[in-house]
């Protein structure tokens, strides 16, 4: 890691912190007025050492091991219906109630679904977005310090409109993964430090918006594309090295994929396999998008043998922040923050804070609607062959019981 970037981390860190001390506050005030919202706050922040992926036991004797924790959530569209609500309420309005939640997190992580940017054409599709460039100072304002750029929707301004994204992204302090000035810049990995643990991002798109040629020059996205215009074994291979390649730089490797089919609340193939290949390669955490609903959470094991490591799949965070479609009215509203507790071994443990989408934003959600996302998550789940159970979610071999408490 070169100076300046650590200048940069050091920086962002330090943001992080003073803002948390005010958003915590207001989130305390805020919650006071709300049984229910309490309840989210309990589960998520008492239950935070819940371990759900064990690794190898440790020794009692060995001192507790450093940790950080990484706050992710699904699509983060700023632009359409979101822009016009932010005219109105201002800048800060997409995360004024989910802003507390990221910024607790050490790293908070989302996909971006738009280019932000003032210039650039659009491309013809039928639905494109531009964000406003000042909207990459709401971002990084509530908390989220690392984005992927590996969607459908960051080239709908053109290689232009993806430059000016990376530079209001870059002069806010908010990094980025899955997008660069080159195919192998898209694919190699942001590496954020906290802690003293390395946390590796790459990030890959399932759909091709964008010329993947190999002597395609300009700004492009990392594409593992489910089409004909590259073999499949071509496309699992790009993966794996991405994945290797970050592996040598970091602790844990985060693999974020915009894939799947809109909608289905069920992972396609496509999906399972590259998740399963990411995992393969050594990724410990596999954070899944595009669907615009949520989909179940599988743990895998990463490796076999004594030092078995288990990895967390999410195969889809749905929507965060978006507006309703024109063309489909009603939005999916039901969406998640996954907080996970990372450490040199990997993913320590996981937990969803269920939340609702209402005016094109996040908020906490209430007891019945809380119950009535966790049941739905648990059973997309168990149809993976993982057990969740309010929000946490279990691994059933008894070893890794007896490590869970070893940990604590
Ligand atoms: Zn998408």
């Amino acid at each position: 890691m070169d100076a300046a970037t650590m200048r940069l981390e050091e920086q962002q860190v330090r943001r992080k912190r003073s803002r948390r001390g005010f958003f915590c506050g207001a989130l305390l005030f805020a919650f006071a007025f709300s049984a229910a919202a309490r309840q989210v706050f309990h589960a998520a922040w008492a239950n935070s050492t819940a371990t759900v992926i064990a690794k190898a036991p440790v020794s009692k004797a060995s001192k507790p091991e450093a940790t950080t924790t990484l706050a992710a959530v699904g699509d983060v569209m700023l632009a359409r219906g979101v822009a016009r609500k932010m005219t109105r309420f201002g800048p800060g309005y997409p995360f004024e109630k989910a802003a507390p939640l990221l910024l607790s997190a050490d790293i908070a992580f989302a996909n971006l679904e738009c280019p932000i940017a003032a210039g650039g054409a659009p491309v013809v599709k039928r639905v494109v977005f531009r964000a406003r460039p000042a909207t990459a100072r709401s971002l990084a304002k509530a908390g989220v310090d690392i984005v992927s750029l590996a969607n459908n929707h960051t080239l709908d301004y053109g290689p232009r409109g993806l430059a000016e994204t990376m530079s209001n992204l870059r002069r806010n302090g908010v990094r980025w993964c899955g997008g660069g000035r080159s195919r192998d810049e898209a694919e190699a990995a942001t590496v954020i430090q906290r802690n003293g643990i390395k946390v590796a991002f790459v990030g890959f798109c399932e759909f091709a918006p964008q010329d993947t040629s190999p002597r395609h020059k300009g700004p492009v996205i990392a594409v593992a594309p489910n089409t004909s215009a590259m073999s499949n074994a071509d496309v699992v291979e790009r993966v794996r090295r991405a994945v290797v390649r970050a592996q040598r730089q970091a602790d844990v490797v985060v693999a974020s994929f915009h894939w799947g089919v809109e909608y289905a609340p069920r992972p396609e193939a496509a999906q399972k396999t590259l998740a399963l290949a990411a995992v393969a390669a050594g990724a410990g955490l596999v954070l899944g998008h595009h669907s615009h609903v949520l989909q179940g959470f599988q743990v895998v094991p990463q490796n076999a043998g004594r030092n078995a490591r288990r990895a967390l799949i999410a195969f889809s965070l749905g929507n965060f922040v978006f507006d309703p479609s024109p063309s489909r009215g009603a939005a999916p509203a039901e969406t998640v923050v996954l907080r996970c507790v990372l450490s040199k071994r990997g993913v320590l443990s996981a937990q969803v804070v269920p939340m609702r989408i209402e005016a094109c934003r996040p908020r906490a959600a209430t007891a019945p609607e809380t119950r009535r996302i966790l049941t739905r998550l648990a059973q997309l789940s168990r149809a993976l062959g993982t057990q969740m159970t309010q929000g946490r979610i279990h691994v059933e071999d008894e070893a890794v019981v007896g490590a869970r408490a070893a940990v604590r």
